[in-house]
């Protein structure tokens, strides 16, 4: 199956996808993931990207879709992906609809989180990723034990450069004016799902499993 997870930033994408990756046996593709792995590796993309992300803006079309591209075309990955941060905007939208069917390829589930934007400053201001494995935790939110026993070791939790005020006004405003049309586009198709993302990780986990049991 290939899964869609939508929602502003801070909705809680990325842990809802890490979760069903690992309970479905997906590969969990997430566009500001690999994004920031190019940055990190100073490729020509990266060099190219890191100042528009680092703003909150989006990257280019171009550039995101020819990574897309790659990913959908891999045998490895064929029916097995959950997208995180794809399609962010109508062009994105047609663009996968395009290379899934050329790959005879469909979309088996959109998962909208929705979330007040009050909860998202919260959440992403508290955000903190272990860069070795990239577990997920938050300083308001998780509880003291599960980040000093985390097992890579707590030092290696870091917060996201793009992770403060200024950028997520930004990130947020970019969301509402760009990929609110991207919801617009899949909210009439049977597919479709609205989960309420202020919901506990856990509760919004068992809501999704549901939804892609059926
Ligand atoms: P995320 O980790 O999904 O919050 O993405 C972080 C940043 O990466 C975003 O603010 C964008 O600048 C960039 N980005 C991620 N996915 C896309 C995409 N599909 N299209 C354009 N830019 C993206």
């Amino acid at each position: 199956m290939n899964v869609i997870i939508f929602g502003p930033p801070g909705a809680g994408k990325g842990t809802q996808a890490q979760n069903i990756a690992k309970k479905f046996n997906l590969y969990q593709i997430s566009t500001g993931d690999i994004l920031r792995s190019e940055i990190k590796k100073k490729t020509d993309i990266g060099k190219k990207i890191e100042s528009i992300i680092s703003e909150g803006e989006f990257a280019t079309d171009d550039i995101v879709n020819k990574l897309l591209d790659k990913i959908i075309k891999d045998p490895a990955y064929k029916n097995r992906i959950i997208l995180d941060g794809y399609p962010r905007n109508i062009d994105q939208a047609e663009n996968l609809e395009t290379i899934l069917k050329k790959d005879n390829q469909t979309i088996s589930a959109v998962l909208f989180l929705k979330i007040s934007r009050d909860i998202v400053e919260k959440r992403i201001i508290g955000r903190i990723t272990c860069d070795k494995c990239n577990k997920t935790l938050n300083e308001f939110f998780s509880s003291k034990e599960e980040i000093a026993s985390h097992s890579c070791g707590k030092d290696h939790f870091k917060k996201r450069e793009d992770d403060n005020l200024n950028t997520i006004a930004n990130r947020y405003d970019a969301y509402m004016y760009k990929t609110k049309p991207v919801l617009d586009f899949y909210s009439t198709r049977s597919y479709f799902h609205e989960i309420d993302g202020s919901q506990k990780i856990e509760e919004i986990a068992s809501k999704i499993e549901q939804i892609l049991n059926l």
